[in-house]
């Protein structure tokens, strides 16, 4: 079968530092896959090639079977490619539905700062109406992101990566900043949308790994140490002693 990534043999130095260390991963179609580690593991430097800011100096990055190694991150997004946007690029004087109904214009070729004509286009407001209906944002569509809780950004940072309709979405600490309520909530988002596309997930909160991984990969000093379900990584003394027993101290 074809793996929505299929990531074989990367390697990314920085100096003498090997930073990615003959990596392979893949995430299948409707996966969860988190990836854990220390500080300093690798995991943003990993996630990084895959969106194509960080080149690798060996090794291949195929996604739903192309090979995007080279693609510029553009590209990459054309192919399917998501991550969540930055909290920076929403727009804070605009509503959390203008915010989505820009971000769906986006997706359809449009200026993503600019309306043209989104006003008429009744099926963008449609569908943001949809995407609204299903989300934690329902009752605070016509509040502006400037009113909004910091875990209502984050949910709208995903609902408009999600209106992308990515194959494969990246993200990177998602639960970075959450409070107890707000990480509940944003695991009850991402369970939600396991539907919608695959997921390559880097998280500190293991509880949130706990919840939603299918499998897990636990990287070390740039190295896949292990990999599999949550009770595999639970039990698995490796990766107890390099990771989840510095968790406890
Ligand atoms: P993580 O996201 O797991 O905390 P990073 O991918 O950010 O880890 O970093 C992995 C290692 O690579 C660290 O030792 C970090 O200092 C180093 N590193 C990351 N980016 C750069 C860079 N642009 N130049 C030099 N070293 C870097
Ligand atoms: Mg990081």
């Amino acid at each position: 079968m074809t793996h929505v990534l299929e990531i074989s043999g990367l390697l990314k130095t920085f100096g003498g530092l090997t930073a990615t260390d003959h990596v392979s991963l893949t995430v299948d179609t409707g996966e969860i896959h988190a990836l854990i580690g220390p500080n300093g593991a690798g995991k943003s430097t990993l996630i990084n090639q895959i969106c194509g800011e960080i080149t690798p100096n060996a090794g291949q990055i195929h996604l739903a079977g192309r090979d995007i190694t080279r693609l510029p991150p553009a590209d990459r997004v054309a192919l399917g490619l998501g991550r969540t946007f930055q909290i920076t690029s929403l727009l804070d004087d605009m509503t959390v539905r203008e915010n989505l109904g820009l971000a769906v214009q986006a997706r359809e070729g449009g200026n993503f700062r600019i309306f043209d004509r989104a006003a008429k286009r009744a099926e963008i407001w449609d569908e943001v109406a949809t995407i609204l209906k299903d989300s934690a944002l329902g009752d605070r569509a016509d509040v502006t992101v400037a009113d909004l809780a910091h875990g209502e950004k984050k949910q709208l940072e995903l609902a408009m990566a999600l209106s992308q309709r990515p194959r494969l979405l990246l993200l990177d600490e998602p639960m970075a900043g959450l409070g107890h309520v707000e990480s509940q909530q944003m695991i009850e988002a991402l369970l939600a949308a396991r539907g919608e596309c695959a997921m390559l997930l880097v998280e500190h909160d293991m509880e949130a790994v706990f919840a939603l991984a299918d499998r897990i990969s636990v990287l070390v000093y740039g190295r896949i140490i292990a990999a599999g379900n949550a009770d595999d990584i639970r039990a698995n003394p490796t990766v107890r002693e390099a990771y989840l027993g510095e968790e406890e101290a």
